[in-house]
């Protein structure tokens, strides 16, 4: 064990576990109480994932709000962080509490419930969508589903989590305070001191007081939900062990004390209220970051995927009503948070941001997605399902190509092609020589030519066919190719006329392109249909780039 401290104490005030940027530009890991008092040296929270970034905000906004009164209330503080700087004696109330943070305090450990020791049994992955334990279906690897070492800065972002953006799940799990994860609003200023004075809203709630530990209990379920009470609304029951052993944690990697498996379990004490009919989602609440429409209880949450893939969604806010009004004053700028959450728990949408200046209008918002790959929505030639139109000239230049080909090589020259296809040139020496002989030969015209890479997979395509059905005369289009390939779309919507997906469409390229083009063009000549050569050398010059 690295540091037999840790095994009896944690205390998440004191401890750097908060991904913070510097104005310099370097990122480090901070204890809440460091960036309390030393707001103006940071520029932002800078988490992997902007759930995070913004429970980490609530959590330091909820201490703020809790001892604000020692330095002179919500509307003095602020403005004591907008001249930079946060009252000493709120950060020294604040660390005064610091018996109510320990994540291993025997009776009272942090945002958990001392009670449930040993029960629930479950991967410490459960705290995060966006680790596979089993019951989330969309990851890629389940190889470790009920053993997910989680690091203890990892395990605090976790349950910080578990207040803002708990979704409803199998086993009878209730949502947060305002039902599914709603669009949030997070304030941007120059510094973490702006950031926060942007955060505190003028609350018009009854403050109340904040569980920071035990199971978490409604105060009053019919009357409005007070504002600390709200910022410490726990949907779950959790108990974290002590670390056993040292592992690489699953989500960042760091090396250290690891926990395995946790308590988690729904808490039976935010269930609804009797008598609220099924139209009641939620308890009376309206979360300064969240956004509702007027006469609405239910905040603006994005559940249309088809909205979430062009962030329309991010629209939806436009004519909508603050949760209490203050915070506008002081932003320069937003991140709006958009959490996926499809009603089904389908999570086939990233969790976004998005980033906009104070006043733009947000129905003007728009924003382009890239893949992984780097695609975007506007380079994609297909242009949501329209034709494809490769320029004439890269028409006229596989026309020689091809014809050059057709002319010069014989069955014997085409089985060595079909023999290298889905392989590298480097790998297939005597295919390559022959591809080098016909390249070489059209491209020393000097006129506009194929792209190496895109001519090689070319001509082992054309290897597949007999030569009478290598003809470049074919009236057939290139779509109707393409769309027998797989892209990475989540769906196509059966309801809608053009049978098109708003999602950003990101094809693939290279060998997996080559295969998957074999694979399509076979099953074209066995079914008799013809293969537009042309159009899929103008358009293999424009993929294999
Ligand atoms: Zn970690």
């Amino acid at each position: 064990m690295k540091d037999m401290a840790e095994r009896d104490s944690w205390n998440i005030l004191e401890r750097p576990w908060l991904g913070a940027s510097t104005h310099g530009g370097a990122w480090r890991l901070v204890s809440p109480l460091e960036l309390l008092r030393t707001p103006r040296e940071f520029r932002a929270i800078a988490a992997s994932s902007p759930l995070d970034e913004f429970a980490a905000l609530r959590f330091l906004t909820t201490l703020v709000y809790w001892k604000a009164d020692v330095g002179g209330g919500i509307a003095q503080v602020r403005a004591r962080l907008l001249q930079g700087g946060m009252p000493a004696e709120v950060v020294d109330a604040i660390a005064a509490e610091r018996e109510s943070f320990d994540l291993f305090d025997p009776e009272r450990p942090f945002l958990q419930d001392s009670t449930i020791d040993g029960e629930a049994d479950k991967p410490a992955g459960s705290l995060f969508a966006e680790v596979a334990t089993g019951t989330n279906i969309a990851h890629f690897d389940h190889s470790r589903d009920l053993s997910s070492p989680l690091c203890l800065a990892c395990v605090v972002r976790g349950m910080l989590r578990l207040v803002p953006w708990s979704q409803s799940g199998g086993a009878g799990l209730t949502p947060s305070v305002h039902g599914a994860p709603p669009i949030a609003l997070l304030p941007r200023g120059a510094s973490i001191a702006e950031t926060l004075a942007g955060c505190l809203a003028d609350s018009h709630l009854v403050l109340g007081v904040p569980t920071w530990t035990g199971t978490f209990h409604p105060s009053n379920p019919s009357a409005p939900v007070p504002l600390l009470e709200g910022l410490t609304w726990n949907p779950r029951r959790v108990r974290i062990p002590r670390p056993a052993e040292d592992a690489h944690c699953r989500l960042c990697g760091a090396f250290g004390p690891a926990v395995t498996r946790i308590s988690f379990k729904k808490n039976d004490a935010v269930k609804k209220p009797e008598g609220g009919g099924e139209k009641l989602k939620s308890f009376d609440w309206r979360d300064p970051a969240f956004r509702y429409r007027p006469e609405k209880t239910e905040p603006i949450r994005s559940g249309d995927e088809k909205a979430a893939a062009l962030s329309q969604d991010v629209r939806w806010l436009r004519d909508a009503q603050a949760g209490t009004a203050g915070a506008e004053l002081v932003a320069s700028a937003w991140s709006v948070v958009i959490p996926c959450t499809n009603p089904a728990n389908n999570k086939t949408f990233d969790h976004r941001r998005v980033d906009v200046a104070a006043g733009t209008d947000l129905s003007k918002v728009r924003v382009e997605h890239h893949g992984g790959d780097g695609l975007s929505l506007a380079e994609h030639p297909l242009e949501l399902g329209q034709p494809w139109r490769g320029g004439a000239a890269g028409r006229a230049a596989v026309e020689r190509f091809v014809g050059a080909a057709a002319a010069a090589l014989d069955e014997t020259h085409w089985i060595a092609l079909r023999r290298a296809l889905g392989r590298p040139m480097h790998e297939e020496p005597e295919a390559f020589a022959i591809f080098s002989a016909i390249y070489w030969r059209v491209r020393s015209g000097g006129r506009s030519t194929l792209q190496r890479d895109a001519a090689w997979i070319l001509l082992k395509l054309l290897a597949l066919a007999p030569s009478s059905r290598r003809s470049t005369r074919c009236g057939r289009g290139l779509v109707e190719v393409l769309d027998a390939i797989p892209t990475r779309q989540a769906h196509r919507t059966r309801s809608d006329a053009d049978g098109t997906s708003a999602y950003p469409i990101a094809p693939s390229r290279g060998l997996r392109l080559e295969n998957q083009l074999a694979a399509v063009i076979e099953a074209d000549l066995a079914a008799g249909r013809d293969i537009p050569w042309l159009e899929l050398g103008t358009y293999l010059n424009h993929a294999a780039r």
